[in-house]
């Protein structure tokens, strides 16, 4: 597969020159020249299919040739070893787990796929640097993605004292290869560091830099995986319903995550409706209502992992109705809310006994009773970390302690390394210059 730029200036690359370089020179997003639809063969036997097996056969048009079978083969065994199950929350709504993987959050999914994809690309040549911006959680899967991985080097950026303590600890007690730097500034100033650092003529002569964040196809297109997984498995639950009578909430910050999915749909995938679900960050929502997008400065709230102010997949979105935005609202609704409804409905949904949401995917439940009784269809919420990360806050609401799953006990009482910097390029480049010469 080719991929061209959303900005259409830059020149078109294979899938391996995409993952390597990340963003093209124009400051678009990789986008597949074509989207393959997949036949109806493989719709029915989906429901049977194991992860590994609908990850080969979806990712495959557009790793090849760049990826040989066998490879893609061994990545996807490798990447999808943990279950993502879809657990029923009440009647007609169901929680997409994302959060069974090793940082206990959705990203391990493409973090890990992507380190395993640049491991097969930079063999050849040069130590790559990964240098990534996370609002949390994307730190701590790319991290643990690329953790002893051989020619490459990771640098995460986080704003400091905007992470919680577990996330912090699950990027920064590593070592190895993991470089961690605390700015002073919030999510958004740390993402423009790192698109800077990619425009910055000098270092891209001293050095190879890629991203991991959502933006990188590597990292974006193996999310679509467990949109599929979900449709089989709601099929086997509810075999009798119409196939295509489902709503997809997807809580969504930087929407590389709802974008996934909608390219999961346009491969054939029949699902209904999409929800845009966010926190007060509502640039999507406020676009979907009035036609207008306004990036705004980011505001914290407890779903911190989507206090986003300037979603960086939201051309990709575009993309894939073609800039027709009236095929756009057919298809994706939004919804936001505030982070007092968000506690309420935690503690609500707890208390009746049915399930203890996190902060984000709380507002996909909360986005599904809002649009269901107008959708008439089933509602499955993106469940996009695991309560216990969220800990405080979580305790807070509910009054109880919430116990951490093994994957997190295993960073608590390691000593954290990070440097500190302020939003201050000039010290950044100090930083990356220090690596090459290591
Ligand atoms: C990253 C993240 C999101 C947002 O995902 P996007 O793909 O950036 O929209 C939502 N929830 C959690 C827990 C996350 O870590």
């Amino acid at each position: 597969m080719t991929f061209y730029s959303t900005n259409r200036q830059s020149a078109d690359m294979s899938f391996s020159e995409a993952v390597i370089k990340g963003l093209p020179q124009d400051k678009g997003l990789f986008f597949p020249k074509e989207i393959p639809v997949l036949p109806a063969s493989f719709f029915e036997a989906l429901p049977e299919l194991t992860l590994a097996e609908i990850a080969y056969q979806v990712l495959s048009p557009y790793t090849t040739p760049d990826l040989t079978a066998d490879q893609l083969k061994t990545i996807c065994e490798e990447v999808f070893t943990f279950p993502i199950p879809l657990v029923e929350v009440e009647e007609g709504i169901s929680a997409l787990e994302l959060f069974h993987g090793p940082t206990c959050a959705f990203k391990d999914v493409g973090a890990r796929f992507m380190s395993r994809c640049l491991q097969a690309f930079s063999t050849s040549g040069n130590p790559v640097t990964v240098l990534v911006a996370t609002s949390g959680d994307t730190g701590s899967a790319v991290a643990n993605g690329f953790l002893g991985v051989a020619n490459i080097e990771v640098v995460i950026l986080y704003p400091e004292g905007g992470v919680s303590d577990i996330q912090e600890m699950q990027f920064t007690t590593l070592g190895q290869n993991i470089t961690s730097v605390a700015v002073k500034g919030t999510f958004d100033d740390c993402q423009s560091l790192v698109k800077q650092a990619f425009s910055d003529e000098e270092l891209s002569k001293e050095m190879q830099l890629s991203s991991a964040n959502s933006i990188n196809v590597a990292r974006w297109l193996p999310q679509m995986v467990y949109y599929f997984h979900a449709w089989g498995q709601w099929r086997k639950q509810n075999p009798a319903a119409d196939a295509s009578a489902v709503t997809f909430a997807v809580p969504s910050g930087n929407f590389g995550n709802l974008a996934a999915g909608l390219l999961a749909r346009q491969m054939g995938l029949p699902i209904a409706n999409f929800i845009a679900a966010t926190n007060r960050n509502k640039i999507v929502p406020d676009y979907l209502e009035t036609g207008i997008y306004a990036p705004a400065p980011s505001v914290a709230t407890i779903a911190n992992a989507m206090d986003v102010g300037a979603p960086n997949n939201f051309p990709r979105i575009l993309e894939l109705f073609g800039n027709d935005f009236d095929a756009l609202l057919q298809v994706v609704k939004g919804y936001w809310t505030d982070d007092e409804p968000i506690r309420s409905v935690i503690r609500e949904v707890n208390a009746q006994g049915n399930y203890l949401m996190d902060p984000h995917g709380a507002i996909g439940y909360m986005s599904l009773k809002k649009y269901l009784p107008e959708f008439k269809t089933a509602g499955i919420f993106l469940e996009t970390a695991h309560p216990a990360k969220f800990q405080q806050s979580i305790e807070a609401i509910i009054g109880t302690d919430v116990a951490l799953p093994e994957q997190l006990q295993a960073f608590l009482n390691k000593p954290k390394h990070s440097l500190s910097i302020k939003n201050d390029f000039s010290e950044l480049a100090a930083i990356l210059q220090e690596q090459v010469k290591l």
